[in-house]
């Protein structure tokens, strides 16, 4: 944990950068907040301008590098900031198409819960309770499954998942020469 603060406060002076698949962060579960103080403030801050530079829907703060319990969702106007998320209730199926900032261009359908009731802490550390549905409960489970180092792809079949993970594990390679 101690660590994990040092790597984020060196992240923020830096500026963030969106991690794409196949990158090993992507996989790490994170660990609980555990101090709220300005620094977390400052974080969540770089994580939402972060998130609208690249115009996402949700961030999770291991898609930065940083294994911590912190995901962000901006949806029609509203902003969530949820930190040590843990679902309460689920109920119903919705199947739809889900995008992720760390496999830009790539969308596939993903069978999640309809509705939801989550428990998470906002920057402050005060608990606050979410009953969602529809679209913004995929992309709260999408991002919270980010802190758990779970991703999208892993809903699907493993043709499908198989010929995503070729796709990026190619344009690695690309960028990498
Ligand atoms: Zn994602």
């Amino acid at each position: 944990m101690k660590k994990g603060a040092k790597v984020r406060a060196a992240a923020i002076g830096e500026g963030l950068k969106v991690k794409v698949y196949p990158d090993p962060a992507l996989k790490m579960p994170a660990e609980n907040v555990r101090r709220f103080d300005a620094e977390l403030s400052l974080f969540v801050e770089k994580m939402r301008v972060t998130m609208e530079m690249y115009e996402g829907v949700g961030l999770a703060a291991p898609q930065v590098g940083i294994l911590e319990k912190i995901a962000l969702v901006s949806w029609e106007g509203f902003f969530y900031v949820l930190i040590n998320p843990r679902i309460l209730e689920e109920e119903g199926s919705q199947e739809g198409d889900e995008g992720c900032l760390s496999f830009p261009g790539i969308y596939a359908s993903v069978k999640r819960p309809a509705r939801i009731r989550v428990a998470a802490m906002d920057v402050n550390g005060t608990e606050r309770f979410y009953d969602v549905d529809g679209f913004l409960a995929r992309a709260f489970l999408h991002e919270m499954d980010h802190l758990e180092g779970k991703l999208f792809i892993e809903y699907l079949s493993t043709l499908k998942r198989g010929m995503i993970r070729k796709k990026m594990f190619k344009r690695a390679m690309e960028e990498d020469r």
